[in-house]
């Protein structure tokens, strides 16, 4: 199947494109690597009157550190990132997020700006950001926006930006000298969508959690910063502990329905996935012993 027909506008600077949108309103859509708009675009599940191509807005690519905040370019792409000392330094859980991405072929393409705007609740970066406690900076015809990212994504496929509005950056403080990520997904196959997954980051003093944010994905209609997190701050953490933490969890959670998984697996796996990774983090591979049933 092919696209409907639909007219074409280069953007050549951010006010451009924001002026195409502000005369199109939700009849224009945001190109960037174009591999989610496209395909939806052939399937006709969107049929935009006009796409606005930001590809060649150098001034949304890049990633650079100052005043201990990370800030990256809507534009970078996938493999930018994967290739970065900055990120590889200061947010390692987007390297290892990244490289469960699909393929080359479409890392080469995508953009984290695409990723998080389309809100795919099994993609990676939303989650990420989530645990990074990131802020997704919006620019619009009232200017510019700075949202934190527990208040951006706000159902499957939506989020807070406005069709008028342009997601031009994501910054989050550098991670801090004590602090460890974890990241694992499940699924049929490397590269496919998450049946469940957990980006982690956590800050770690004398063998307790001082910080923990768990972003859960493909648990839910969005990605998912659990609030059992609380339960293993500034506690240590025994097997009883963890076994609480994980029945909240479960309580918590509210999984979808689909043709990977119930919602009684999922939340098995997210369970599942919590308890490696507090083993992994704490280096305690005694707690793996009877917490799951
Ligand atoms: C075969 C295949 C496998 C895939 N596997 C995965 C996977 O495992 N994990 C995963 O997370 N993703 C996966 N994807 C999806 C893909 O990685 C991302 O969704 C995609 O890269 C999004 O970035 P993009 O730059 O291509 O966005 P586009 O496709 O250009 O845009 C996506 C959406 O975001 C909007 N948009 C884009 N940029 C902006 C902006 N700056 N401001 C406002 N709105 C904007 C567009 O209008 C559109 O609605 C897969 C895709 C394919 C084709």
């Amino acid at each position: 199947m092919k696209a409907s027909a639909f007219a074409y506008a280069r953007a050549t600077s951010v006010e451009n494109a924001l002026e195409l949108l502000a005369d199109h309103g939700d009849r224009a859509k945001v190109l960037s690597g174009g591999q989610s708009l496209m395909p939806a675009m052939n399937l006709r599940l969107i049929s935009p009157e006009l796409v606005v191509d930001i590809g060649g807005l150098a001034e949304l690519r890049g990633i650079a550190v100052r005043d201990g905040i990370l800030r990256v370019g809507a534009l970078t792409r996938y493999v930018d990132l994967l290739k970065s000392s900055e990120i590889a330094n200061h947010a390692p859980l987007l390297a290892d997020a990244i490289a469960h991405v699909a393929h080359p072929a479409i890392r080469n393409r995508g953009t984290i700006g695409g990723s998080l705007a389309h809100a795919d609740p099994a993609s990676e970066l939303p989650a990420c950001v989530l645990a990074l406690a990131a802020t997704i900076i919006v620019r619009g015809p009232r200017g510019q926006r700075r949202i934190g990212a527990k208040e951006f994504f706000t159902g499957i496929y939506e989020t807070a930006l406005s069709p008028q509005e342009l997601l031009v950056a994501v910054e989050w403080p550098i991670a801090p000298k004590a602090s460890a990520h974890f990241f694992h997904e499940f699924a049929r196959r490397h590269g496919d969508y998450a049946i469940v997954g957990l980006a982690a980051q956590a800050v770690i003093h004398d063998g307790r959690f001082a910080d923990l944010n768990l972003g859960f994905f493909a648990v839910g209609d969005r990605p998912f910063l659990a609030g059992a997190a609380g339960k293993l701050v500034n506690v240590a953490v025994t097997p009883a502990v963890l076994s609480g933490t994980l029945s909240a969890l479960a309580d918590e959670l509210d999984p979808q329905e689909d043709h990977q998984a119930t919602p009684a697996m999922r939340r098995h796996l997210a369970k599942v996935l919590l308890t490696r990774c507090v083993v992994a983090l704490l280096d305690r591979p005694e707690l793996n012993a009877g917490v799951l049933i």
